[in-house]
């Protein structure tokens, strides 16, 4: 993900243009969007391709007769193929349409999850977002099984050491983030999946704060499922993924149970549907996935090479300026990064920190980012993050920094 750090474009695209809320004045000041690892902006093909499929495609999926209905089927399954496209997962199949990251990795857990036993282990790290924690922490509640997690080092790498030293014969899964939302880190996840794979273990890879920044293969990663979310991939909210290595898709046991998912029906006796649909019970999102496809085409038609180079850059411009500041403290600096930089600002509080970037226009977050283990690991309470995507630029860079000073003039520890 580091791409080389080359000519940077100044803006990879016309961002008022696709991005029609970047135009928008906020607090009277030029809006320096830096919160993308929590959501990001849509671009016009993707705002009117909502508007488009109810205009013209809607209808309820697989089980009507007329034309609308096969319609919307056939967009939907097409959405399906550009998420299999996007992963370049082997088969459309292997894709199941979830709410996002966080019902991903809650369907795993309660469907693959429930033949865990006491003393099983699931092994995570002290860098994972609390989605990729809970969830085993309620397995383990149900089936005995315990959950361990590996060390963090001080520059936010993962202690690979300490990772491969917890794996054993007991650990029936490793689940870990790709990128760090918090400290941007970009874990050797093919490196790490050999390692649990000799182990025994199946591996669930969390993609939320990667699929938008550098290109995915699972099947180079060769992980058992992999996770992410529409909206952090310029798509809409409430529509996600959950990639599934086909053999073990082929067992897992039904999750929700509704219309859509079912082979027959009968007070004694159901049968499943075979595939994803077996996971997707009830009226699906469906305009979600047809955008969620437009979206990733979207993506893929700018060039994932590209933005990873884009936002290398910007991330190498903004670290740079911001460690010139006296008083600003990096939290995590590993050699590996995507496009995040988490920071604290002398003894400013990351929130006073927000509020006051806030009035000169600059959207950033401030506080744990659902990653408490973590920050209890760097003992703060949390810290102020600055997250980059394609549409930004070096100017969002510079309201940040001016921000920054202002923060500190303000809180009287400008040197
Ligand atoms: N994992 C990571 C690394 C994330 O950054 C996020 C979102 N902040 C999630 C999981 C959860 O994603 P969602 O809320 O879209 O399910």
């Amino acid at each position: 993900m580091n791409a080389p750090v080359t000519a940077l474009e100044a803006s990879l695209l016309d961002r008022s243009a696709d991005f029609p809320i970047l135009s928008q004045a906020v607090r009277g000041k030029r809006l320096a969007y830096l919160d993308n690892g929590a959501t990001t902006q849509k671009p016009s093909v993707v705002i009117d391709a909502l508007t488009e499929f109810y205009e013209h495609s809607n209808a309820n999926i697989h089980r009507g007769v007329h034309w609308l209905s096969q319609h919307a089927t056939d967009r939907y399954e097409e959405g399906r193929e550009q998420v299999r496209r996007l992963l370049n997962a082997p088969k459309a199949k292997d894709i199941i349409f979830t709410r996002g990251t966080t019902e991903s990795i809650n369907l795993v857990a309660q469907t693959w999850g429930l033949q865990l036993k006491a003393g099983d282990e699931i092994l995570v790290t002290d860098m994972e977002h609390h989605s990729n924690i809970v969830p085993w922490q309620l397995l383990c509640e149900r089936t005995g099984a315990v959950l361990r997690h590996a060390k963090v080092l001080d520059d936010g790498e993962l202690d690979v050491a300490d990772f491969r030293s917890q794996l054993n014969e007991h650990t029936r899964l490793v689940g870990l983030a790709h990128v760090s939302n918090a400290l941007g880190t970009v874990n050797p996840v093919a490196d790490l999946v050999r390692m649990a794979h000799a182990a025994g273990a199946l591996v669930l890879v969390d993609g939320a704060q990667a699929v938008a920044h550098a290109k995915v293969d699972v099947q180079a990663l060769d992980c058992d499922f992999y996770a992410f979310s529409g909206h952090k991939i310029y798509g809409p909210t409430g529509i996600g993924a959950l990639y599934v290595r086909s053999a073990i898709l082929a067992d897992l046991p039904p999750w929700q149970g509704g219309g859509d998912m079912i082979r027959t029906v009968s007070f004694e006796h159901s049968t499943w549907a075979s595939g994803p649909q077996r996971f997707e019970a009830g009226t699906a999102n469906i305009a979600g996935a047809v955008v969620l496809g437009v979206a990733i085409d979207y993506v893929l038609g700018v060039g994932l090479d590209r933005i990873a180079a884009h936002e290398a850059v910007l991330l190498n411009e903004a670290t740079e300026r911001m460690q010139a500041l006296p008083g600003v403290r990096i939290i995590g600096t590993a050699p590996h990064k995507a496009g995040i930089l988490s920071f604290l600002v002398d003894d400013i509080h990351p929130h006073d920190l927000g509020t006051i970037l806030d009035t000169e226009g600059v959207a950033i977050r401030a506080g744990h980012h659902c990653a408490m283990p973590l920050m209890t690991r760097f003992g703060i309470p949390g810290t102020a993050r600055a997250s980059f995507a394609l549409y930004n630029d070096s100017r969002d860079v510079d309201a940040l920094v001016a921000g920054v000073q202002k923060a500190q003039k303000l809180f009287g520890v400008s040197r």
